[in-house]
């Protein structure tokens, strides 16, 4: 920090006590925006997977405004801030480096948007638009593009997509100029200046997009047509390129899919044979007291990257323990998340994989469905499901037998999917509910985190205490339980 800050120390004593002012702030802000402490949950984005962070600054001198998305892969995300943070100092150096007599408040302005292009099982392609305008000129506009391998936050180069082409950027090169001469936007554009930008040189080709079927090349402003044209894309069907190009996308998205069934989560600082991920929790023996009722809040088809957490908190509020019925596919997704609930003590239970209706599938298909869910859960949390909820509750007797693990149905189901209504959710709840039962919620709708504090509220007054589905019953393999005591274990009719 002080070698990098050291020449500009030296340059502002130069000059007068306001830029040394503005110095000053730009270093604290810049040391906070490094530190990520100015990253605020942006509220209006919910409706996305993931949620955005803003940065806003409103300086007398600059403004700046940034985006970005959390991806909950911390690689991933520790990248693209680490990213952002220099791209801003980088701002916030030439600003410095620019007499500001020249400059007007409000013409000094930094903003960046960084956004999901596509994402899949496998892949992560993120389109980030940044714009710096110093002074009285035109902003600089610039597109950078990050590829990553979504299970180890790798990015991923172009020439991860060619392994078997040396000539690839020829071929991209050829194709692009072709396309470019002909784009009717750039009619007017010197053909010497499109052959420049596109000669088969990796820099010409360092901004893409992985797009499933499609490579979106990305040709920065100036690059090959005058800055005013601004950044120009074209898209490559995959499927075209394939012809020339030993190259297949579903090829490649199986190949990630399958080298990376479960996500190994690296953590920088950690050790790989290591346990990067939380000590477990071991299951409290709860000792119920005379008149109390124990009853189980279950919680399917997450993690949900905000609602899980939302649902964790609350029960955590009141410090009670859940079961998370959760979708294998999904905690790959979001392994934080999960890490983070079973770290407070609350239950795993296993989904299945992707959450199809197992009375339609093939016996290896319901195992799989099983067994990767099982793994994955187990790789993020130190420790496998000890049982299995079936997607929509259904089952036979070959299901049963092979999952080789006890089965938790539910015997009171308030449908919080259906109405999305926080009052009836819990008023179906409070009514309905019995010793022993087991309650049906799904941790991926606002409602339900709305309806919780009402319903542990409400149940605590009736006596109630909330335990993890394997605290209310002995639970035994090759079983189907609806409820747990006093009335005992249903067996499978
Ligand atoms: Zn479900």
């Amino acid at each position: 920090m002080n070698t990098l800050f050291a020449p500009f120390l030296a340059y502002i004593k130069q000059f007068n006590s306001r830029l040394v002012g503005l110095c000053m702030l730009f270093l604290i802000a810049g040391f906070l925006t490094a530190c990520d402490v100015m990253a605020q949950p942006d509220q209006d984005s919910l409706s996305t997977e993931f949620e955005t962070m803003r940065i806003q600054e409103n300086h007398p001198d600059y403004t700046v405004d940034i985006s970005y998305p959390q991806t909950l892969n911390r690689k991933i995300d520790h990248k693209v801030s680490e990213f952002i943070s220099q791209r801003l100092v980088r701002f916030k150096d030439d600003l410095l480096e620019t007499a500001l007599s020249e400059t007007q408040a409000g013409d000094n302005q930094y903003t960046l948007n960084a956004r999901i292009a596509y994402h899949s099982d496998g892949v992560l392609a993120i389109r980030i638009s940044e714009s710096a305008r110093i002074g009285p000129s035109e902003a600089l506009e610039v597109v950078h593009t990050f590829n990553f391998n979504r299970y180890t936050g790798e990015d991923i180069a172009l020439d991860n997509l060619f392994p078997h082409q040396a000539d690839y950027l020829q071929v991209l090169s050829a194709l692009s100029y072709k396309e470019l001469i002909e784009d009717p936007r750039l009619s007017g554009v010197d053909a010497a200046m499109l052959w420049e930008g596109t000669q088969p040189f990796s820099q010409n080709f360092s901004t893409f997009l992985f797009e499933n079927t499609t490579l979106t090349l990305i040709f920065n402003s100036g690059q090959v047509a005058p800055a005013g044209y601004g950044a120009i894309s074209i898209h490559l069907q995959l499927s075209d390129l394939s012809q020339q190009l030993a190259y297949n996308a579903k090829a490649f998205e199986a190949n990630y899919v399958s080298i990376y069934p479960i996500f190994p989560v690296v953590l920088e600082g950690v050790a790989s044979n290591e346990s990067a991920y939380f000590k477990p929790v071991e299951p409290v023996k709860v000792e119920l007291k005379a008149g109390e009722k124990p009853i189980a809040l279950t919680f399917d088809d997450g993690p949900h990257p905000k609602f899980t957490l939302q649902v964790a908190k609350v029960l955590d509020a009141y410090k009670i323990k859940g079961t998370f019925f959760v979708i294998g596919k999904r905690a790959r997704a979001y392994p934080q998340v999960l890490e983070q609930v079973a770290a407070q003590g609350h239950s795993i239970g296993n989904h299945t994989w992707s959450h199809p209706q197992l009375t339609k599938l093939s016996t290896l298909k319901v195992q799989e469905q099983v067994d990767m869910t099982q793994r994955t859960v187990e790789r993020i949390t130190g420790k496998a499901p000890k049982y299995l909820r079936v997607p929509y509750g259904r089952f036979n007797q070959d299901i049963l037998t092979w999952a080789n693990m006890p089965l938790i149905q539910w015997s009171v189901d308030p449908e919080d999917w259906k109405s999305r209504d926080a009052q009836n959710i819990a008023g179906h709840i409070i009514e309905h509910t019995k010793s022993g039962d087991i309650i049906l919620l799904h941790d991926i709708h606002s409602a339900t985190v709305e309806a919780l504090p009402v319903i542990i509220e409400q149940l605590q007054k009736q006596g109630f205490v909330f335990v993890t589905v394997d605290q209310l019953i002995d639970l035994k393999k090759g079983q189907v339980y609806y409820k747990g005591p006093p009335k005992a274990a249903k067996p499978l009719d």
